[in-house]
């Protein structure tokens, strides 16, 4: 059996159903792995309240925990509210590998009240324009690039 540091490796490296090749680890939403009388506990913060991915990623982490030997008990922890801040410098490569313009940090916001432009993901451009608040997801949002007039997505800052 595999104990709660492996399991902890196995349920963070599970990928975001939404979100290729970016894993629940790097977009910091699993608080805590532990194990106690053969029973794991998982807390996982979900990202966006309603977001569809919550009960998939929850799904997912329930089979990894029973594949590993453990009755999973995974719970919903609402409170600190996740932020797109928590997800790792890793997790933001790859969003942009993904096509996917990672969230600039929400931490200075109340300094800086206008947003910057988002940068395109393929080009590094910031002649970027707003298409619809709403991507595939209501998580991201779709922009075009002036620059490579390549249409591509961006990950709202939370
Ligand atoms: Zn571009």
């Amino acid at each position: 059996m595999i104990d709660a540091q492996g399991l902890d490796e196995l349920v963070r490296d599970i990928e975001d159903p939404e979100l290729p090749h970016v894993t629940i680890g790097d977009l910091g939403i699993v608080r805590d792995v532990t194990i106690d009388h053969g029973t794991a506990t998982v807390l996982l913060t979900p990202t966006y309240t309603g977001c569809p991915a919550t009960d998939q990623i929850r799904d997912d982490v329930t089979t990894v925990v029973r594949d590993a030997g453990y009755e999973p008990d995974v719970r919903l922890v609402m409170s600190p509210a996740w932020s797109t801040d928590w997800i790792s410098e890793r997790g933001r490569e790859r969003l942009r590998l993904a096509g996917i313009a990672p969230p600039s940090p929400v931490a200075d916001q109340g300094a800086t009240p206008v947003e910057p432009p988002v940068a395109c993901p393929r080009c590094g451009s910031r002649r970027s324009r707003l298409i619809s608040e709403f991507g595939a997801t209501a998580c991201k949002a779709a922009y075009v690039c002036e620059a490579c007039s390549e249409p591509f997505e961006h990950f709202k800052p939370l």
